[in-house]
């Protein structure tokens, strides 16, 4: 964790042409040096006022000195250099106390962590490249690392999202409010992936990102997540590929409705699902089709509608990570929505264009107590006997082989069915055979 954390001071270094000599041991976070205050800015308001960040890591210090000294008797336990101090929570933002995690000393038998002066400095620098956004007293943090300073350099200049609107609880905002850290990737990840316009070197760098979830009380500061993601290319592909598919970029919509709640609501458990999908994505390079069924039902419950663009997000990911067949998937999806368009018809005894508001209303309401039951199949024994009452209730048939040949995936092939069959629940009356989520 140190060596990503050091690279990001480097780069900052680097970038200015600074030697860490060249910052004076010695400042007041209230009158800092320039030096300091452009390590800094990043993490203040655009007005210049301190942020929730700045608060938690360094408002302690405000007025007082915050202090580094070198003594000659400590060695530095990042580069071994005679000469060093104990470390700071303010220079280095994770594990300082020893008693908490005894196996990250490197030297063994050595009473504290220690760093010499330019280790120091290098950590501090690093406060420059952190993306931050907070809700209420937890705040979620992400610092990116590449092969070497100068690629990290390149890889903030050009691609990674500029953080120019800063307020009090963050200094980069995700288009929709956001909790926890994956959540917050994601919307980053995305904005990347905007900027890199063809196949680009960051493809061949090895660019990963460092995500953090800190609770804040008072002067405590509680890590509750820290995680380390390598090779951020396939992720950025993944949104590329779901981007490519759409006029617009479907990105906003389809990850507003990853999450429950309304717009204004913030309570943490409103975006747990959509974190733990993210997770799943970034960390594991997979889907979590528990999560993805939850947020599918939660759309229908309190939305009336299926979550818009998902499966084209899943197939996309499926596609980067070679999950499978994507036509087999396409497929079972569209066998669910024309089952629900017959079912429909069927219970309307007519064309849906000929039919009412309250009649499609009434049918619609059928229909998705139909697709519970489906929902409720965890076998594909059951599932089929289930699926087989239904056509025969709509007086129609479709080809249930995908899910026979292909009993492995069939949680997978469920979960595409039963967004086709909502798709056609929840369509609007004026489109024909249309899918309304184009996806
Ligand atoms: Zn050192």
């Amino acid at each position: 964790m140190i060596e990503y954390w050091l690279q990001n001071g480097d780069a900052y270094l680097l970038e200015n042409n600074l030697e860490p000599e060249d910052i004076p041991s010695e400042f007041q976070i209230r009158d800092p040096p320039k030096q300091i205050r452009d390590i800094l800015e990043p993490l203040l308001q655009n007005n210049g006022k301190a942020t929730i960040f700045f608060n938690s890591y360094f408002g302690q210090f405000r007025g007082g000195k915050a202090r580094f000294k070198e003594s000659k008797t400590k060695t530095c336990s990042t580069c071994g250099n005679k000469g060093a101090d104990k470390i700071k929570g303010w220079i280095f933002p994770f594990i300082i106390d020893k008693n908490k995690f005894p196996n990250l000393y490197p030297h063994g038998k050595i009473e504290s962590l220690n760093l010499c002066r330019n280790c120091a400095v290098r950590s501090f620098a690093a406060y420059h490249n952190v993306y931050f956004t907070a809700q209420r007293d937890y705040i979620s943090f992400v610092i990116f690392y590449s092969d070497t300073p100068k690629d990290l350099n390149e890889f903030l200049k050009t691609y990674a999202p500029k953080r120019v609107s800063r307020e009090y609880y963050y200094n980069w905002r995700a288009p929709d409010r956001v909790f926890f850290p994956y959540e917050y990737l994601a919307t980053i990840l995305n904005e990347i992936s905007e900027n890199i316009k063809i196949e680009t070197e960051i493809f061949e760098k090895r660019t990963g990102a460092l995500v953090f979830g800190v609770s804040v009380r008072g002067n405590k500061k509680i890590f509750e997540f820290a995680e380390i993601l390598s090779d951020l290319s396939e992720f950025i592909n993944i949104f590329q590929i779901f981007k490519s598919k759409h006029t617009k970029n479907p990105f906003y919509q389809l990850f507003r409705n990853l999450r429950k709640g309304k717009d204004g609501e913030v309570k943490p458990d409103l975006f747990i699902w959509r974190n733990l999908f993210f997770k799943k994505l970034f960390k594991y390079r997979d889907i979590d089709w528990n999560i993805v069924e939850n947020i599918l039902f939660y759309n229908i419950r309190e939305r009336n509608q299926t979550p818009p663009f998902l499966p084209s997000f899943l197939l996309s990911v499926m596609e980067v990570f070679g999950m499978g067949d994507k036509e087999l998937y396409e497929k079972v999806s569209t066998l669910g929505y024309r089952l629900g368009m017959e079912t429909l018809r069927k219970e309307l005894g007519k064309n849906i264009e000929e039919a009412n508001r309250d009649e499609i209303d009434r049918a619609r309401k059928k229909l998705v107590q139909r697709i519970y039951e489906l929902k409720r199949k965890r076998t594909l024994e059951e599932f089929l006997d289930s699926l087989n009452t239904l056509q025969l209730s709509a007086e129609s048939e479709i080809d249930d082989r995908p899910f026979r040949e292909n009993e492995k995936i069939f949680y997978k092939l469920k979960v595409f069915f039963l967004i086709g069959i909502s798709n056609a629940a929840f369509s609007k009356r004026k489109e024909k055979g249309g899918d309304k989520n184009e996806g």
